[in-house]
């Protein structure tokens, strides 16, 4: 399990996560929602070890993100997709998927490659693999994203905000994407305004608000409006949302 305690991260004077506490087990869906500068992303880059923690404890299947010698055992326990496209632009869909397996957990090429086809058949590009990014659509981009991160067979996929600078259409093509890995089974913390696909496939539903976990709740309460103190805000930021 993914299990935070008591997280702290300032950037200067400004504290940005505030005593987070959160467990995410192997097999959920956890949806984390908030206004913008909620501090989500910042919550994500400290789980795989891209910020330092200030305070407090992060565990990825025991390791601790924050000790060295357990970093890499914690890194490669999960994946991450992000917002922006961050493919390389001079390697095609395949080569960008099977960088990583070759390079880090040593594949052999010709396996790594099969792998990579049959990632990138499963979300419905086996006939874009030898495509490059700028050849590709922003949902196609996204689409060869995650099948870079599945390539390195996570336990947990952590998502940031991967459709929110796609249009309707190819949010459509990745979230379909996303309810597939949610029905086989695949751990994800999903960061994300599209509140109703969050309903449909998260087992809970954590909110933020400037930078306190105000909200953790199965789905099914947190829609159903049984947030206590953080109702108001919480019904504020859906208002917005929809
Ligand atoms: P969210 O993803 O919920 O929009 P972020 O985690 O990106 O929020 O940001 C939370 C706050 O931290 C924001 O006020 C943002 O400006 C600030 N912040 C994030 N990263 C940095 C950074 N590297 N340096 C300074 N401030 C940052
Ligand atoms: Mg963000």
């Amino acid at each position: 399990m993914i299990r935070a305690r008591g997280v702290q991260k300032s950037f200067g004077s400004a504290v940005v996560l505030d005593g987070i506490d959160l467990d995410v087990n192997v097999g959920e869906v956890v949806s984390i929602l908030g206004s913008s500068g909620s501090g989500k992303s910042t919550l994500i880059r400290c789980m795989n070890g891209l910020e330092r923690l200030d305070g407090g404890l992060i565990t990825i299947d025991d390791f601790d993100v924050s000790n060295p010698k357990d970093l890499a055992e914690a890194r490669k326990r999960s994946a991450t997709v992000f917002q922006l496209f961050n493919l390389y632009p001079h390697m095609t869909a395949v080569e960008n998927v099977t960088l990583a397996p070759i390079q880090v957990l040593r594949i052999p090429r010709a396996q790594a490659e099969s792998e990579a086809r049959a990632l990138l058949d499963s979300v419905g590009l086996g006939a874009r693999a030898d495509a490059y990014p700028a050849q590709l659509s922003g949902g196609q981009r996204q689409r060869v994203g995650i099948c870079r991160a599945l390539a390195m067979k996570p336990r947990y996929l952590l998502l940031d905000e991967i459709t929110s600078a796609l249009d309707p259409e190819m949010t459509a093509e990745v979230l379909n994407i996303l309810a597939q890995l949610a029905r086989t089974g695949t751990t994800m913390v999903f960061v994300t305004h599209e509140i109703e696909f969050a309903r449909t496939i998260s087992s809970r539903i954590v909110f933020l608000d400037k930078g306190r976990l105000v909200v953790d709740l199965p789905t099914d309460r947190f829609f159903a409006g049984d947030g206590g103190m953080a109702n108001a805000r919480i019904a504020q930021f859906l208002s917005k949302m929809r």
